[in-house]
């Protein structure tokens, strides 16, 4: 056993003994050590100087409570987290999330893979990521805004422009950053740079609602064209229905493909028509319906209750889980390949289980993780940040150009970096090791601290 494997599993083993039970965090760990032994290999002075061993400690993980009122006059409280991951590329960058299911462990895994990620756009970004277990369905706007700005009260005195930036992520949109910097307003000073992820009409960036979609569907057209195809014809699947799922849907199909399937907590939509954007824009992004009206106003669409998108057994060439974590586990990423994809790309963070990788490992397709195919978004959140520096707003063209370009760029790197390493198939290792590579170089530059 090499010296590399031996410290990184000493690492990885440690982290299990120590955060026992944070199984998302382990997970997200387990796929990341790995593929970055043959690095270490190369680079002893990293090992030397336990560089992985500190990073893989959160520079700082606040957790607080957040008290609110609901409409009935009753006093609720839920948790709420800021992670601080790693700040030596620049201040911490990354969503909040609402949703129920958020804890430690989802936080930490998220906020682990927003470090590789934010390095791979090659912004000065660091990673972070927070949120709460609050969950935003069926409350009303003054609810969502009570808790916005219970929020905002206690997470206001660990942020700033140049010290961490949110933004959003499930369950938090411009609606709740809007909510959340008119807190942050009262309370310190008046810095829109403090939020990303802001409405257009007050210091918002062009395309950042779109971005983590397109960016999504931009890093697929950059890998189907250095293997001298494109998105023409093509079938695809999509999970989800949130802003991510809707743009990279709109991006597919300005480019020729066509899109099948979307997907909310209640079940999925097959439409072999092709998804109707402007219908489910109009019910999820004006009505905040379910997806149960989308099959009542079409009748090409079919419906499934409770049923996982990737249990539908159709042909598609390519597939886009835009929902959340895990959702495509070893037996669905079979049913995926005898589909006929060839090509997976993450449109949220993790949604493959170690299982599913390793089943698009042994079909040899194409598997393009969250923390390079989905940086998009956060890409554009970092455009916002220089916008606001300047007190100036870009236009779409020049934003939506500018994140082709740095797609590309991260498509690029990816796939150099995997012929680096051996196999040029591998966008995981490559996504792993390059936006290791800058963090860990940068680590070793500004010493102990
Ligand atoms: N939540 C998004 C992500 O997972 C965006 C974060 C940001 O814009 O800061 O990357």
């Amino acid at each position: 056993m090499s010296n590399a494997k031996e410290y990184v599993q000493a690492i990885q083993e440690k982290l299990h003994q120590k955060d026992d039970g944070q199984i998302e965090f382990l997970q997200a760990v387990d796929e990341f050590m790995p593929t970055v032994i043959q690095f270490l290999e190369k680079n002893p002075e990293y090992i030397e100087k336990n560089i992985l061993g500190i990073l893989v400690e959160p520079e700082r993980v606040i957790q607080f409570r957040v008290p609110w009122q609901d409409d009935q006059g009753n006093w609720q409280v839920n948790r709420g987290y800021r992670i601080q991951y790693n700040s030596a590329i620049g201040p911490y960058k990354g969503g909040l999330r609402f949703h129920p299911s958020v804890n430690l462990s989802i936080l930490k895994f998220l906020a682990f893979e927003q470090i590789f990620k934010n390095s791979l756009t090659g912004l000065p970004i660091g990673g972070g990521k927070g949120g709460s277990d609050f969950d935003p369905k069926g409350k009303s706007d003054n609810e969502i805004m009570r808790f916005c700005q219970s929020f905002m009260l206690e997470l206001a005195k660990h942020i700033g422009p140049s010290i961490d930036v949110p933004a959003g992520d499930i369950g938090v949109g411009a609606r709740e950053i809007g909510y959340m910097y008119g807190a942050y307003k009262r309370l310190k000073q008046y810095d829109a740079g403090v939020l990303t992820g802001k409405p257009l009409d007050f210091w918002g960036s062009k395309i950042r609602t779109e971005a983590t979609g397109y960016g999504l569907v931009y890093y697929v057209k950059h890998l189907l064209n250095e293997e001298q195809d494109s998105f023409a014809g093509k079938t695809v699947m999509v999970s989800g229905s949130g802003n991510v799922a809707i743009y990279a849907i709109e991006k597919v199909h300005e480019l020729g493909g066509k899109v099948v399937t979307c997907s909310d907590s209640g079940g999925y939509i097959y439409d072999p028509e092709g998804i109707d954007l402007d219908l489910l824009k109009e019910l999820k992004e004006v009505k905040r319906a379910r997806l149960t009206e989308y099959a009542k106003e079409r009748s090409s669409a079919e419906y499934h209750e409770n049923e996982s998108v990737w249990t539908l057994k159709q042909a598609a060439d390519i597939a886009l889980p835009c929902a959340t974590q895990n959702e495509i586990d070893g037996q669905l990423a079979e049913i995926l390949v005898e589909n006929g994809v060839k090509i997976v790309a993450e449109g949220a963070n993790m949604p493959s289980t170690l299982d599913a990788v390793s089943v698009y490992e042994k079909a040899d397709i194409w598997y393009c993780p969250g923390k390079a195919a989905n940086a998009g978004g956060v890409a554009v959140s970092a455009l916002e940040m220089s916008q606001n520096s300047q007190r100036l707003v870009w236009e779409s063209s020049q934003v939506d150009a500018q994140l082709d370009e740095i797609m590309a760029t991260i498509y690029q790197t990816c796939r150099q970096t995997a012929k680096e390493f051996g196999n040029e198939k591998n966008l995981l290792l490559g996504a792993n090791v390059a936006g290791f590579e800058k963090v860990a170089k940068v680590m070793a530059m500004q010493g102990l601290v």
